[in-house]
């Protein structure tokens, strides 16, 4: 039986006859229904009309996007170290030239997702590359499909080898997540934000949501403990999710002051 996946969040569901009735992901605040309904689809369809493009920023950070762009439309970025590879996020199409590719560049060592909005095909992603991903236990209830190979993790910070860190912020999602890799960016640090930490259109300064397509806010509180599970952190750029939204150089900088726009906003103090 297939495996139906969600077009308007990517989401794949556990095996079933037919689509199942309702997407969850979409059916919460966060998402949306389209106005078309909800319409489903399978990885052998979207193989058909859809490839992966990749994009190298530096050396060790690659990102990998959909074409045409697909439900969220997120690109995952693969992260290199000595100690192995982390793909960090994940998109929903997954084909054998990816596959390929990646194995070709050394393979997978683990996944780790931000948030449930990304988890999309992860289990397809974990058996090919023989896998774990890592997610945060807080956001558990919004898996999908499960499977063995997802691993939750707790706490503020997770280490994975590498200098790499998975570094809890919350906000988005009560286990909202990012990737701080040390040695990037030549040793000054690189961020891979998803939409945790979101690299606004002008790629000058960040945003924090609850949700993006339902515009709703996030408190000061939220917006602040994200800039202090940051700040034990050092970075000079930040990968947002989208293939043109990166923050460099001092993305150290821009994170600071943008939790303090966004705060002086939500709080009314903001000067005109
Ligand atoms: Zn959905
Ligand atoms: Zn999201």
């Amino acid at each position: 039986m297939p495996h139906f996946i969600c077009t308007a969040c990517g989401t794949q569901y556990p095996d079933s006859a037919a689509p199942p009735a309702h997407c969850v992901i979409c059916e919460e605040e966060r998402q949306y229904v389209p106005p078309r309904g909800q319409t489903w689809t399978t990885l052998a369809a979207l193989r058909i009309g859809y490839v992966n493009g990749f994009r190298q920023y530096e050396p060790g950070v690659v990102g990998i996007g959909s074409q045409p762009q697909f439900a969220i439309g997120q690109r995952a970025i693969l992260v290199q170290t000595p100690g192995g590879n982390v793909l960090w996020d994940c998109i929903s199409l997954l084909d054998e030239t990816t596959v390929t590719l990646i194995k070709g560049l050394g393979g997978l060592k683990a996944i780790a997702i931000s948030h449930p909005h990304f988890y999309t095909t992860m289990v397809e992603w974990a058996r090919a590359f023989d896998c774990p991903v890592h997610l945060h236990i807080a956001d558990r209830d919004w898996v999908m499909r499960p499977d063995p190979a997802l691993r939750f993790w707790d706490g503020d910070t997770f280490p994975l080898w590498d200098g790499v860190t998975l570094v809890r912020c919350g906000g988005h999602f009560p286990g909202g997540s990012v990737l701080h890799w040390a040695g990037g960016a030549e040793g000054r640090g690189v961020v891979c934000a998803g939409d945790i930490l979101t690299v606004a259109t002008d790629r000058k300064w960040l945003s924090f949501m609850r949700s993006y397509p339902n515009f709703i806010p996030l408190s000061a509180r939220e917006v602040d403990a994200i800039g202090k599970a940051m700040a034990p952190f050092a970075f000079d750029r930040i990968y947002g999710h989208y293939f043109d939204r990166v923050i460099a150089p001092d993305a150290k900088a821009v994170l600071e002051k943008s939790v303090v726009r966004y705060v002086a906003a939500v709080e009314g103090k903001r000067e005109y």
